[in-house]
């Protein structure tokens, strides 16, 4: 009898493994084949002028008291100077007092439009770390092959190569067949309220409908994902919502020799350590679906057996993307306290505790259901939850990955970049282009730059080499707008 149920489960085993051996090798390989054009090389003038753009000071500041409009009106005559083509020949609006759309009208008013986005503003440099930049960085530096400066990656190189593209292409004479528009916000750092937002409202009101929108987001890695030798170009069809939830406890105090049992800071710490140990469901979004099945093939050993039967790996895939913060970011809703207020004197137990936690909702999980679950996790009814400002932003929808959006940015990038694999992904952050889901379903998010350094932070820098194969990326997308 045992030897029977042995041999069975042999058997089963080896028809398991065929089974997975044939999932794994016939799964269709989704990589379009296309040979890349080599990029022309920089000129020196395209690099002065991405110079001159980091050294305008077009910071927007959390504290927007201290925000400064002189640098955004020296920037957009910064663009006019040096871009008197599209400013003769393109026609140019201004929104918010500083955002700017560029209409560039195609011979073909049937075509729907592509739009380009990229933001003018920057993130400020955070008070105490000047002193760790290795160089100034509203200077514009270039060094070791890169340039140097708050700015660079986010998202002046998107901007600058845009307007060097449409320049070139207007010098030759080139006129796109469909109309093409170009929008760069000011304060996408500050959720775009003035800028992004009106310039949906507006083109909602002129019924434009957009065939593509790119903004920027992913970009080409040769290290974020593991176990890869080739170059990635990781081209987001969705975005991760935001949403900040204010916990508060208030609870008489008193004097610090005769506390109580529980104080109000001790109920919101635990309510925040509660919350903290109790993660949100893990799921595959339809975006990261595509991400697994684009790259699991190209994938050694065991990773595209993984890869190639997702149902059956699901926990062993989870608990690989566990492992790293921008992994478990990519599965689930996450939750992180960031500000914490209590307390006035060492000897007084204070009456009243709050705290601050940003939220990044997968698609999919709405602000409702995860206030909901919160309110379970917690199970508290003293902690009382807000939602900051009242705002939540939604996990986006997805644009598919068989849309002309997708498709066209995949081709694109491998017509500008070697041997570049490619493959759709859930951007974690937010974008201005979150505001555009009534102009356009196929709205890409891709920056084509590769492995920016400093993103919002110290040393931000972007190579030589994706700055030139940024204008080229833009260049070959504007000849292919018909
Ligand atoms: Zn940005």
């Amino acid at each position: 009898m045992f030897k029977k149920t042995l041999s069975l489960l042999i058997i089963a085993l080896i028809v398991f493994s065929g089974y997975l051996a044939f999932r794994t090798m016939t799964a269709p390989d989704k990589q379009s084949k296309i040979n890349a054009l080599p990029a022309p090389a920089l000129s020196d003038s395209a690099l002065l002028h991405f110079q001159e753009a980091i050294r305008y000071k077009t910071i927007s500041f959390g504290d927007t008291s201290r925000w400064d409009s002189i640098p955004f009106i020296q920037f957009r005559q910064f663009l006019e100077k040096t871009y008197p083509l599209v400013h003769l020949q393109l026609s140019r609006e201004i929104v918010g007092g500083y955002s700017l759309v560029y209409e560039w009208k195609g011979k073909n008013p049937s075509l729907k439009p592509f739009i380009l986005m990229a933001h003018q503003d920057v993130v400020p440099i955070e008070e105490g770390t000047e002193k760790m930049w290795t160089v100034d960085p509203f200077a514009g530096t270039i060094k070791d092959d890169y340039i140097w400066g708050r700015g660079t990656t986010d998202d002046k190189i998107n901007l600058i190569s845009i307007m060097e593209s449409a320049e070139k292409l207007l010098r030759s004479g080139y006129q796109p067949e469909r109309t093409v528009y170009f929008i760069f916000g000011h304060d996408e750092e500050l959720s775009g309220q003035q800028g992004a937002v009106q310039i949906a409202a507006l083109f909602q009101t002129r019924n434009i409908k957009a065939d593509i929108i790119i903004d920027e987001g992913g970009f080409v890695t040769r290290e974020k994902v593991p176990g890869m030798s080739q170059p990635i170009a990781l081209i987001a069809t969705a975005e991760k919502g935001y949403m900040t939830l204010e916990l508060s406890v208030s609870k008489s105090g008193g004097h610090s020799s005769m506390p109580e049992a529980e104080t109000a800071l001790d109920i919101l710490t635990k309510a925040i350590v509660r919350l903290r140990s109790t993660p949100f469901e893990a799921r595959f979004v339809e975006a990261t679906k595509d991400f697994i099945s684009y790259l699991g093939p190209s994938m050694k050993f065991p990773n595209n057996m993984a890869m190639a039967n997702p149902d059956i790996f699901q926990s062993l895939i989870v608990k690989n993307y566990e492992k790293s913060g921008s992994g478990n970011a990519m599965i689930r809703t996450t939750a992180v306290p960031t500000i914490l207020h209590s307390g006035v004197k060492d000897n007084v137990i204070p009456t009243l505790a709050t705290a601050t936690v940003n939220f990044r909702l997968l698609p999919g999980d709405s602000g409702v259901f995860i206030i909901r679950k919160v309110k379970e996790i917690i199970n508290d009814p003293r902690v009382i939850i807000k939602v900051k400002n009242d705002r939540i932003i939604e996990g986006s929808p997805t644009a598919s990955a068989d849309g002309i959006g997708f498709k066209r940015v995949d081709s694109i990038i491998k017509s500008s970049y070697d041997s570049v694999l490619s493959t759709p992904f859930l951007l974690i952050g937010a974008t201005d282009s979150r505001y555009f889901y009534n102009i356009s379903d196929n709205i890409i998010k891709f920056s084509p730059m590769e492995d920016p350094i400093g993103f919002h932070g110290i040393d931000e820098r972007v190579s030589l080499k994706s700055f030139r194969h940024a204008m080229w990326f833009f260049e070959q997308f504007l000849l292919s707008a018909k």
